[in-house]
């Protein structure tokens, strides 16, 4: 036998037909309660294709809020939004920057970001 092995796992495979496009990867429990749901509109973020934009927003700065359903990516400062609010646990895709992120719940119930940097 000769040639590279590719010992991958099978998991965690991106699911390239997932019925709902979304930022977020969630793996609630199956008695998790159900998450609220947001209506995304597009606000002109240019820098990912048409059909993301909706998913993206250029933080505003002071006086802008973040809804529950977004956090802002701590490598290229965008606000990263999901069609449903975000928890612990979330893993979270930046197209404009590529990076790769968990949700994580800080002591003061807050959550945030945590760039994973994963082999591919
Ligand atoms: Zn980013």
């Amino acid at each position: 036998m000769s040639g590279p092995a590719t010992d991958a796992p099978a998991t965690d495979a991106p699911a390239t037909d997932a019925p709902e496009r979304d930022t977020a990867t969630r793996s609630d429990a199956p008695d998790a309660p159900p998450r609220r749901r947001y209506e995304l509109d597009d606000r002109g973020f240019r820098e990912v294709p048409k059909r993301w934009r909706k998913f993206y927003r250029v933080w505003q700065g002071d006086g802008d809020t973040l809804a529950p359903n977004e956090i802002i990516c701590p490598v290229c400062k965008v606000v990263i939004r999901s069609v449903r609010e975000f928890r612990a646990g979330d893993r979270v895709y930046c197209m404009p920057c590529m990076s790769r992120m968990v949700i994580v719940e800080r002591a003061d119930g807050t959550l945030e970001p945590e760039v994973t940097y994963e082999r591919s």
